[in-house]
């Protein structure tokens, strides 16, 4: 049992967090337990949820900073298959402990290099709590995975063949696993309505109509916005605003590290721009709450994670530098201006990950050195 003592508690004030067993049990005042994490000066808010990376791309980082969403696609995805079982490991593996350094305490990760299993060991060794989306004909593999890491159906979309995506959504229903998939093209979601429900996770959606984003929004589907990748590799405006307008709550993903950062701080930021560049007068605040909660629900497991609740799954993170601030002004403050090297202390279901700014499990400099020549090589 351990007590996170005297932080700010995002939307209590200066409180103590108790947790027990990997469980929140208790947030107040003048709390004990027989381990203290001393919080005063930090603020305490839910781990960031992170609902759509392709952590293997973590060996390229920074490749693709000029390049378009079509050559992605066409050209450098498939040399990605060149990987050997021990780089996909190490790549997945730097993924993840980079998302932990950078307090994402969840992860819905696309494993589509080689055998999943590799991509599977390396998520479990990280300490990330993930949700591995898995190809169809591998998913039962992984279907009765009950750890940290477990799985959901990854379909590549019904842009792709609407019958091939109607049998993947039928066979995570018949495992109960979430399905997941990237969607552009426009008038796709229309014709899954009779598909839809709050189990089935989209990806983008950049181009899908309003009334495709109300159908969304009506059966409780996810949609994920990764603002910087969708910028910068040019799949349209990000659908973030448009979706809330349609009632729905947009999750957050990084998506590939070949140009965007590993951190959920800067996808906060870009849909936070986007948004008040379009004129879309939202709160600063509101983005935390996509980061965190609207992404836990958008992958089926707000139940457990995404807030500080008594109850939940203790996946905490500790923030440095907001400790000056009225407490209204804090969450906007955050999405406003934090980054990674404010993060203090990750807990990931009530173990310690990261403690006092260093990881307490894995050394990222040494991580980085493994994959050193895995760049050059995917990209020669
Ligand atoms: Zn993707």
């Amino acid at each position: 049992m351990l007590v996170i003592k005297g932080g700010h508690v995002l939307g209590v004030g200066i409180a103590d967090v108790v947790v027990d067993g990997g469980v929140i049990v208790r947030i107040g005042v003048g709390l004990a337990a027989p381990e203290v994490i001393d919080a005063s000066g930090l603020v305490v808010l839910p781990g960031f949820v992170d609902t759509h990376r392709h952590l293997v791309q973590a060996a390229l980082r920074g490749s693709g900073a000029d390049l378009p969403i079509d050559v992605y696609l066409s050209d450098v995805l498939p040399r990605n298959q060149s990987m050997s079982r021990s780089e996909v490991h190490a790549s997945v593996l730097l993924g993840a402990v980079e998302a932990l350094n950078a307090g994402v305490t969840t992860v819905l990760d696309w494993g589509h290099v080689g055998d999943p299993a590799v991509a599977f060991e390396a998520l479990t060794a990280s300490g990330i709590r993930a949700l591995f989306g898995v190809y169809p004909d591998e998913v039962h593999r992984f279907a009765s995975s009950a750890g940290l890491v477990t799985a959901a159906v990854s379909s590549l979309g019904p842009s792709m063949s609407f019958e091939d995506s109607a049998r993947h959504i039928a066979l995570a229903r018949s495992l109960g696993l979430l399905t997941t998939m990237h969607v552009n093209g426009t008038g796709v979601v229309a014709r899954m309505a009779d598909l839809l429900g709050p189990d089935l996770h989209f990806v983008h959606g950049n181009k899908l109509t309003d009334e495709e984003l109300r159908l969304l929004a009506a059966a409780g589907s996810g949609l994920t916005v990764t603002p910087v990748v969708e910028s910068v590799m040019g799949h349209g405006v990000p659908a973030y605003g448009r979706f809330s307008a349609a009632g729905g709550a947009p999750a957050l993903g990084v998506d590939v590290v070949i140009n965007s950062s590993a951190d959920m701080f800067e996808q906060m930021r870009a849909a936070l721009w986007l948004e008040r560049l379009g004129g879309n007068d939202l709160a600063a605040a509101s983005l935390l709450v996509s980061a965190s909660l609207d992404g836990a629900r958008a992958i089926g497991l707000d139940g457990s994670i995404g807030s500080l609740s008594v109850g939940k799954r203790a996946d905490i993170v500790l923030l440095d530098g907001f400790g000056h601030l009225p407490s209204d002004l804090v969450a906007g403050g955050i999405v406003a201006t934090a980054g990674v090297s404010d993060v203090r202390t990750v807990l990931v279901d009530g173990r310690v990950v990261k403690r006092d700014g260093v990881m307490v499990d894995h050394d990222l400099a040494a991580l980085r050195a493994a994959v050193g020549s895995v760049a050059r090589k995917v990209l020669a």
